[in-house]
């Protein structure tokens, strides 16, 4: 890990978008007004700091420090996820907020950005200990979020049960509060208060709690169609076919590394693979494996579960064999030569240490934050496309939309009507992008936060 600051990194992003959008621009005056939104979007709108004190199974207390950061709502209540992470910090929480800004406009969807975070490690907790500490964060940020206000969901190690007592904590509250307001002796029940649209206020919840079906791989699958919608047209480009049949990108070519193997990882590995595309390594926060003839990703998750850790598991067709691959360290994999690179762990892993290493052809960047502005740089001169975070990951807040859109009007879709929607709307945001691309001459992200920003500042005018 390097001593990238996340924060900086996105407002260098923003800056570099400014640019385009201001040559645009003749009139002075509309060039003023202009830099005065931009003034506004390099700060959050709100910083809720909030300290945790929770009780340990052996009766001592620790005290946790958690964030939730509020940045923009020009377009919608502010929508992001809660992250549990030794290395949270105000800045990182900034930043991936300010990201969720960006995303939802580029997905076009009536939310701002937020983001929630904790400084813990969750695997040193119990289960109990967890849930103490999730129902305080609940019951500390309950003032500040609601279906029209903040809409958190779940990010890096926070998942739809965490969500369910965060939800909870949120609707005591509201029973309580009313309680108060209009003093009655006899408190609504929590049946009464437990309404869809209070439901509404989290997203990524269990189906059972009022999630949408297809929520917990949506992230996944958005990153397959966004990639899919991409290689078609830079093979499109590359064979300067001018045809109106369009080239289908034989998806067998293609070989994949996916740092990380959490739900993001998993998941994006397992859409490739069933669609015909070779995954050869994964990894997770100990370590990766390369087999290059290929993992078959469920088997490969069955064996991290029985053993724990990733290395061993060398799992293709129907076997896991471990004469079959090598273990290799995380920065080994970045450097594979595949033809798809999948960092879907954390900030920082593509920097300008490493840029100049990696071999694969496109990067597709299913975490947030994972490429540093300087080996942005870097790999555009390479000639290798980036497709940016804020358009390849938005298929999860973007199925939290459909679900807060479902709780609102208490339905409850199919899984067939989801990964429709998901699917149409993954594939138009990224020919916006790509078309953005090539209008203003320009990498993919700096596309991303032209189409994100021009739908934002229409909405603060
Ligand atoms: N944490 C996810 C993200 O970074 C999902 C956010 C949401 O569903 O609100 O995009």
């Amino acid at each position: 890990m390097t001593g990238n600051n996340p924060f900086t990194s996105a407002m260098a992003q923003l800056t570099k978008a400014t640019t385009i959008l201001e040559q645009r621009v003749t009139s002075t005056e509309i060039r003023e007004r202009l830099k005065q939104k931009i003034e506004q979007l390099r700060q959050p709108k709100r910083i809720i700091n909030v300290t945790l004190p929770v009780v340990m199974d052996d009766g001592t207390q620790q005290i946790f420090q958690g964030y939730r950061v509020q940045f923009n709502n020009a377009r919608g209540p502010y929508k992001g996820g809660i992250r549990y992470h030794p290395n949270v910090s105000l800045d990182e929480v900034k930043a991936l907020s300010f990201w969720m800004a960006m995303k939802c406009a580029v997905a076009d969807l009536p939310m701002g950005g937020g983001k929630g975070g904790v400084i813990v490690d969750p695997k040193s907790l119990s289960e109990k200990e967890l849930e103490r500490l999730t129902r305080a964060y609940g019951k500390a940020i309950a003032d500040v979020v609601g279906p029209d206000k903040d809409v958190p969901a779940p990010d890096v190690n926070t998942n739809g049960v965490i969500m369910g007592w965060m939800l909870e904590e949120f609707i005591k509250s509201k029973v309580h509060t009313v309680h108060k307001v209009k003093n009655v002796t006899n408190v609504k029940t929590l049946q009464t208060f437990n309404s869809s649209q209070l439901r509404a206020t989290f997203t990524g919840k269990r189906i059972e709690d009022g999630g949408s079906e297809g929520r917990e791989e949506a992230t996944g699958l958005g990153g397959l169609y966004v990639l899919q919608t991409i290689l078609d047209k830079l093979e499109l480009q590359s064979s300067k076919v001018k045809s109106s049949s369009k080239s289908q990108v034989q998806n067998k070519q293609f070989t994949v590394a996916i740092q990380g193997f959490g739900n993001v990882g998993y998941n994006i590995a397992k859409f490739l693979y069933e669609s015909g595309f070779r995954v050869v390594a994964v990894s997770d926060s100990k370590g990766g494996i390369y087999v290059p003839d290929g993992i078959n990703p469920e088997l490969t998750l069955e064996c991290k579960k029985k053993n724990g850790y990733l290395a061993g598991c060398y799992c293709s067709g129907s076997v896991c064999d471990l004469k079959k691959g090598k273990q290799i360290s995380n920065a080994e994999l970045l450097e594979l030569p595949v033809d798809i690179l999948v960092p879907s762990a954390l900030e920082n892993a593509i920097t300008k240490e490493n840029a100049s290493k990696i071999k694969a052809k496109v990067v597709l960047e299913m975490a947030n934050g994972p490429t540093t502005p300087e080996a942005d740089i870097i790999l555009y001169k390479r000639r290798i496309p980036v497709i940016p975070d804020i358009l390849s990951n938005s298929g999860g807040v973007s199925v939290s939309a459909f679900e807060w859109e479902q709780n609102l009007k208490n339905e409850h879709w199919s899984k067939t009507k989801v990964n429709e929607k998901l699917k149409a709307k993954m594939e138009k945001q990224a020919g916006s992008v790509w078309d953005a691309s090539m209008t203003y001459k320009t990498d993919l992200r700096t596309a991303a936060f032209v189409v994100a920003l021009e739908r934002i500042l229409k909405a603060m005018s």
